[in-house]
C-alpha cells in the first residue's frame, strides 16, 4: 500500500484492515529520494508543496539529529528513514489500526527503505502493537 495520510489513504486502510483482514502493511521509502531531497530545500515546488510540508515536519521533529550529519547525502538518507518511521507511527495513530490491535487481530506495520544502488531492502522499524506510541495518541475505550 502506498501511504499518503489523506482521506483516500484512510478509506483504503479501513477496507484493507476491516474487510480484507490484511496482516501486513509496508511503508517503503527509498534512499536518494527526489521528493525528500526537494523537501530539504527552500524552493517553491507549487502543487507538491503540500506533500513536501509533511516531510519538512519530520525534518523539524528530528532537526537536531539531522543537522549533526555534515554530508548532505547522508542527511537526506537519514531523513528518508525517519520519514518512513513517522509514517508507520501515523498509521498506528489511526483508530482503524488501534481497533485491530484492540480486537486481537494480527496486524504488523513494517517500515522499509529500498536501496536502488544494490537492490536491498533495509528494515527500519516494525510495530505489532501500541508499544512505542506516545500515550497522547492511544485511544482508550470503556470496558465492554
Ligand atoms: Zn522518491
Amino acid at each position: 500500500m502506498v501511504v499518503h495520510t489523506d482521506f483516500n489513504m484512510l478509506s483504503v486502510l479501513q477496507y484493507s484492515v476491516d474487510v480484507l483482514k490484511i496482516k501486513h502493511i509496508i511503508v517503503c521509502g527509498h534512499y536518494g529520494c527526489g521528493g525528500v531531497r526537494a523537501s530539504m530545500t527552500q524552493d517553491d515546488f507549487g502543487l507538491i508543496n503540500k506533500w513536501l510540508r509533511n516531510i519538512k515536519d519530520v525534518y523539524r521533529l528530528h532537526k537536531q539529529e539531522l543537522e549533526a550529519i555534515p554530508e548532505t547525502e547522508k542527511r537526506l538518507n537519514r531523513l528518508v528513514e525517519l520519514n518512513v518511521r513517522e509514517q508507520i507511527l501515523n498509521l498506528a495513530k489511526t483508530s482503524i489500526v488501534q481497533h485491530a490491535w484492540r480486537d486481537g487481530l494480527e496486524l504488523v506495520l513494517h517500515g522499509w527503505v529500498y536501496d536502488m544502488a544494490d537492490g536491498l531492502i533495509i528494515p527500519v522499524c516494525k510495530m505489532e502493537g501500541l508499544e512505542g506510541l506516545e500515550s497522547i495518541y492511544k485511544f482508550t475505550y470503556p470496558l465492554a
